[in-house]
């Protein structure tokens, strides 16, 4: 099951749960129970590329930095 990350529009509060596939639109914030919207994490980006990790690193979105503990430092 993915992580998806939300963040509640009335008190910015950030947090995640833990949602299948199918129910992964919305969530309510654990401090006022305000519908928050689902927003794109670095986990949520690589669960749903189509390729995988691969594809989410080739994009340049790798935090490595060339660090060479990752896919991408190969390209840097
Ligand atoms: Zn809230």
């Amino acid at each position: 099951m993915p992580i998806y990350e939300y963040v509640c529009p009335s008190c910015q509060v950030k947090f995640e749960k833990l949602r299948p596939m199918s129910d992964g639109h919305a969530a309510q914030c654990p401090t006022c129970d305000a519908p928050s919207p689902r927003v794109l994490s670095v986990f949520t980006a690589i669960s749903n590329s189509p390729g995988g990790e691969a594809t989410a690193f080739a994009g340049g979105g790798c935090a490595c930095a060339g660090g060479g503990s990752c896919a991408c430092a190969g390209e840097a």
